[in-house]
């Protein structure tokens, strides 16, 4: 059975997480120590632990991850941004939960 992480916990709405983004594939949501004026995380609902375990069959999860990115940035008037993985430990991952660091010196429009 799949360890499950905070990440598995705010998908499944059994922690509080302050969510700005949802669709069927997708969760975004404010990072606790944000590392910037905007810092979200985008998850996969389908779980994934890290890029380091991305196959053939799984490489379009961080494609999507980016893509919903990029929609959210450009509804939200964000024109310019950072994206980051950390892979693994060694890398800086904590969460062993695939996400994408959004970070940005903007502001979302509200
Ligand atoms: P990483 O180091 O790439 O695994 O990043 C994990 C991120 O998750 C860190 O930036 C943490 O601040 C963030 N984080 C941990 N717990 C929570 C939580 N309950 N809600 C929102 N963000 C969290």
């Amino acid at each position: 059975m799949e360890e499950r992480t905070i990440f598995h916990r705010i998908r499944d709405k059994e922690i509080p997480a302050d969510i700005l983004f949802e669709d069927d594939e997708v969760l975004a949501f404010r990072d606790i120590h944000p590392k910037a004026q905007t810092h979200l995380l985008f998850i996969p609902k389908h779980f994934v632990a890290s890029i380091a375990d991305i196959t053939p069959e799984t490489v379009h999860i961080p494609g999507m991850l980016i893509l919903k990115a990029q929609e959210f940035a450009r509804e939200k008037g964000i024109s310019g941004y950072r994206l980051t993985f950390h892979v693994g430990k060694e890398g800086g991952q904590e969460v062993m939960y695939l996400h994408l660091h959004f970070l940005s010196d903007q502001k979302i429009a509200s």
